[in-house]
């Protein structure tokens, strides 16, 4: 199989002690297991600079959950893309459904998010994905449509320079967190629907990888990665046991 990208999001989970913990049982499995993926982990941001200290020099590459929407300034609480660039980070999340849907992110604040992190040169991973009401009234398409192309338009001339900084990933809402996943009939459907929205879009977008994430365990990880068009999978849940990240990480 060819390297993916195997991407986990801790989310609001841990304390120092259980995310230095977590870290270290992955890299000590790594060094063991040979793993020929990239493997990208969302701490929460507080813990990482003793995280940065351990994954230096490993295969481990580190991600933000969050980023603000602002370049600077009187924003109490919010951590700059240029703070992130300066601890090193590779990665952010964007339009995460908990940031849409329990934070009431906006499209225009996801549009700035993304500014910024190019300005830093901060590689996105950008979450789509319908909700249950979407799914069961059968607009998924229409909503991916709708969500790749607002993402794209707002941040045209920028993305065009810079589409290897940008990976999509399609999160079903109604998948995350509950044990739910699409099946390989549906997510070979969308995949293919997403490669081919973003290829009618520009061709220079056919480098943007997608990954998959919605209740990835490592018993359905493996049967999920023969999904056409799939580079890989973004995880939470299964992200916070290292057994089970590990296992992912080696079986595929
Ligand atoms: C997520 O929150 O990005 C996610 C995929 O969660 P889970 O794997 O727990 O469904």
């Amino acid at each position: 199989m060819t390297k993916k990208i195997i991407a986990g999001n801790w989310k609001q989970n841990g304390t120092l002690k259980s995310s230095v913990r977590l870290t270290k049982s992955i890299i000590s499995a790594l060094d063991k297991k040979r793993c020929k993926h990239e493997i990208i982990i969302f701490p929460p941001s507080i813990y990482f600079l003793p995280i940065q200290d351990l994954i230096t020099k490993k295969k481990i590459k580190l991600g933000s959950q969050n980023v603000s929407a602002y370049a600077n300034g009187a924003f109490t609480g919010e951590i700059s893309a240029t703070m992130l660039r300066d601890l090193k980070v590779n990665y952010c999340l964007v339009g995460h459904s908990e940031r849409r849907h329990v934070i009431n992110e906006t499209e225009s604040i996801l549009s700035h998010k993304v500014t910024r992190l190019l300005e830093n040169n901060i590689n996105i991973v950008y979450c789509i994905g319908e909700t249950l009401k979407e799914y069961k009234a059968k607009k998924t398409k229409i909503i991916l449509r709708q969500q790749i192309q607002r993402f794209i338009k707002s941040n045209e001339n920028n993305l065009r320079i810079k589409p290897k900084r940008i990976i999509l990933a399609y999160e079903p809402v109604w998948a995350i967190g509950t044990g739910l996943v699409p099946t390989i009939y549906e997510l070979n459907k969308i995949f293919s629907f997403i490669r081919a929205t973003l290829n009618k879009l520009d061709n220079r977008y056919s480098s943007i990888k997608i990954l998959y994430g919605g209740s990835v365990t490592p018993d359905n990880a493996s049967k999920l990665m023969e999904t056409n068009h799939m580079d890989g999978l973004l995880i939470g849940g299964s992200s916070l046991i290292s057994k089970k990240f590990i296992d992912i990480c080696s079986t595929i």
